[in-house]
């Protein structure tokens, strides 16, 4: 079994990684991103309390993020192989209590694969995909700043906290999408 984190900045590349990891490895895709759109889309209380931080290219506050996490591993709690966790954890704080909600279930983080994408491509990228993901935080230049700045600031420590673990591998995310993934799984083929 794999618990993986996929790290990376907005338009890195997770999304698109995950679906391909999830294929090939059978793993649970833990999104908050994803899961945060769907209750904007239902319109439920959390969805209405996360929108105003989204669309403004904030964080969500830790205990929003951590409820609904802890919420969807209690749902999944039978599976076999394993979750991937994309966009989560973004803050120090979610990291330590992700440790702790996967230690109540005898589970523990295999590592974490960050994807280095230089900034110009990274907005490039996300302005590309704002033509069609109907997201409101894709298509405007400055909440995309707003976004990259927040990742420098407050997330990139996420990365300094699995490495003085010893479970931090770096991947060049700039490339063939399939050479990316190669990247990828022989870094996951080699975890015990
Ligand atoms: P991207 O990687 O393109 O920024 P995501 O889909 O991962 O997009 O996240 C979209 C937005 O959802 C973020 O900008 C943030 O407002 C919120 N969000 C997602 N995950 C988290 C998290 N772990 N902590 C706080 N906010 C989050």
């Amino acid at each position: 079994m794999y618990n993986i984190v996929l790290f990376g900045p907005p338009g890195a590349g997770k999304g698109t990684q995950s679906e391909k990891l999830i294929e090939k490895y059978g793993l649970t895709h833990l999104s908050t991103g994803d899961l945060f759109r769907k209750h904007l889309g239902e319109g439920t209380e959390l969805g209405d309390s996360a929108k105003k931080y989204m669309n403004a290219g904030h964080l969500v506050p830790d205990e929003v993020v951590i409820g609904m996490v802890e919420d969807k591993i209690n749902e999944t709690k039978n599976i076999t192989h394993g979750y991937i966790f994309d966009g989560f954890p973004r803050t120090t704080a979610q990291a330590e209590a992700l440790d702790q909600m996967l230690a109540i279930h005898k589970l523990s983080i295999s590592g974490m694969i960050a994807l280095d994408v230089p900034q110009e491509i990274l907005k490039s990228r996300i302005k590309e995909r704002g033509k069609t993901s109907n997201r409101v935080d894709d298509q405007d230049e400055d909440k995309i700043n707003v976004r990259i700045k927040v990742y420098l600031d407050e997330t990139l420590p996420v990365a300094d906290y699995y490495s003085i673990q010893g479970k931090l591998t770096k991947i060049n995310g700039v490339g063939e999408i399939e050479q990316i993934f190669d990247s990828i799984t022989s870094v996951i083929d080699s975890y015990q």
